[in-house]
């Protein structure tokens, strides 16, 4: 692995300030919808936001990586003596549950940092927040290069997960003619 600068991107989250408009899912999934901004289902967002409004709780969760395997421990959450579900507040996509997946596909979903070009001077969700419970950051840093040949494998199970293995090894040989 060698070592290289990198500008990392990061959205800071400050939940006393969200208050469960939920503008930042909607802009998301309108960004992330094809053709873009045709629909606003809220399942095709890479930022969710928990909401207990009783308890005037709001908590937006960004999507992350992609797991295979549920995690055989788990956490329990109390917030001001309110108790959370096990998996709440995990950025993860994973088998247990429906969040963070493509509602079509299945496919995991991530956030990209509104990956574009040319580049947005600041992620969508954090411009529709009004509440100025999101902040953009940038910064560089020094951080190690591995290769995810994995990101390919996990794209494929769950197409497969989906859609069955022949369906996609049908549809990688077409592709692979055309190429
Ligand atoms: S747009 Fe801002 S205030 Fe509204 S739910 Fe999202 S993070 Fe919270
Ligand atoms: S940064 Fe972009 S992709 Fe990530 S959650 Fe916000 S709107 Fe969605």
């Amino acid at each position: 692995m060698k070592a290289e600068k990198k500008i990392v991107k990061n959205i800071w989250i400050d939940t006393d300030k969200c208050n469960g408009c939920r503008a930042c899912e909607v802009i998301c999934a309108a960004y992330h919808a094809l053709p873009q901004y045709s629909s606003t289902n809220p399942a095709r967002a890479r930022i969710r936001v928990i909401r207990d409004p009783l308890f005037n709780i709001y908590v937006p969760v960004l999507a992350g990586e992609y797991t295979a395997a549920e995690c055989a421990g788990r956490d329990k959450y109390i917030i001001d003596g309110k108790e959370y579900e096990e998996c709440a507040f995990c950025r993860a996509s994973c088998p247990s549950r429906d969040i963070f997946k493509e509602p079509d596909s299945d496919l995991p979903l991530k956030c990209d940092m509104c990956e574009s070009d040319p580049t947005l001077e600041e992620p969508l969700c954090v411009q529709w927040c009004l509440a100025d419970a999101l902040t953009y950051e940038e910064r560089e840093e020094e951080v190690e290069e591995e290769a995810r040949p994995e990101e390919v494998d996990e794209g494929l199970v769950a197409l497969a997960h989906r859609h069955g293995w022949d369906k996609v090894v049908d549809a990688m040989d077409r592709m692979a003619k055309k190429a």
